[in-house]
């Protein structure tokens, strides 16, 4: 059976991405979070609500012993599915200017998006390996593309994130196996939601922020059989922000 891992599935972005690749793509959807039990199972109930199915599988994925610990179990356990689709989503920001910023807010962002991105997919492209198919989607941002003033470390670690992309696609480019990254600008979420939106939709062409789900229906395009020739790619979802 295909599986879809998608780190960070509890809430927001990822929680649309697990959704929308379950009702596309009819994948069992393995639902990683970090700490936020409640809202994983409500992403796993709607999953079930919509006829798919899928199980929770929690992991910090900074943490390289938790992430292998996890996978390998659940692969032992699991010998009839494999990871077919791995959505690299889980991100958290820690804005302030730089010439204040804590050594610890630079590692965390870092350490999330970075070492989250080495430890699972190495851990989850074995598989991808050996039966030469894959996808692979890294979920990186405007603030990667351009640079944002405050956010020093997350524009750092989400351009890490960029660069991996285009170099791991031209490695795994002949087994089959497609790495993209998307780059949302401002979308509505836990994670935008202290932010002034009048104030910033001003400065967006489409006048809005964007929606959780226009990103998954972009991932679900990159997922399926018919985007197979694209690859090292960056897709900007911006509402014009960044073209
Ligand atoms: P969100 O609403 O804050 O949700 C973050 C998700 O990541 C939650 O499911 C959270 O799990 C999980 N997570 C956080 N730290 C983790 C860790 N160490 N290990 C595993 N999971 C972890 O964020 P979002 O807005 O949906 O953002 C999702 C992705 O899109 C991030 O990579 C973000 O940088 C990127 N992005 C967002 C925007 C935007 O405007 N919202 C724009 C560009 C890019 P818990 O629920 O357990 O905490």
């Amino acid at each position: 059976m295909n599986c879809a891992l998608i780190t960070g599935a509890s809430r927001g972005i990822g929680r649309a991405i697990a959704l929308r690749l379950a009702m596309d793509h009819q994948l069992y959807i393995l639902v990683n979070y970090s700490s936020n039990l409640e809202a994983a199972e409500q992403t796993l109930q709607q999953i079930r609500e919509q006829g798919g199915d899928g199980e929770l599988l929690p992991f910090k994925v900074q943490y390289k012993q938790e992430v292998d610990q996890a996978l390998d179990a659940w692969k032992a356990n699991n010998p009839d599915k494999h990871i077919h689709v791995l959505v690299n989503n889980a991100g958290v920001t820690r804005d302030g200017l730089f010439m204040w910023m804590p050594e610890s807010d630079w590692d965390e962002v870092m350490d999330v998006s970075t070492k989250g991105l080495f430890n699972v997919t190495q851990n989850a492209i074995q598989q991808m390996l050996r039966k030469r198919i894959g996808r692979i989607v890294n979920v990186a941002s405007v603030s990667g593309m351009k640079g944002v003033a405050g956010q020093t470390n997350y524009s750092a670690a989400k351009g890490a994130i960029i660069s991996a992309t285009k170099a791991l696609a031209q490695e795994v480019a002949k087994r089959k196996i497609t790495v993209n990254a998307v780059a949302p600008g401002f979308i509505t979420s836990d994670m935008t939601k202290e932010l002034n939106e009048q104030e910033l939709k001003q400065m967006i062409p489409m006048n809005r922020f964007g929606q959780a789900e226009e990103v998954a229906h972009l991932v679900s395009f990159l997922v399926s059989e018919k985007a197979a020739y694209i690859t090292g790619e960056v897709i900007n979802i911006n509402g014009g922000i960044y073209s």
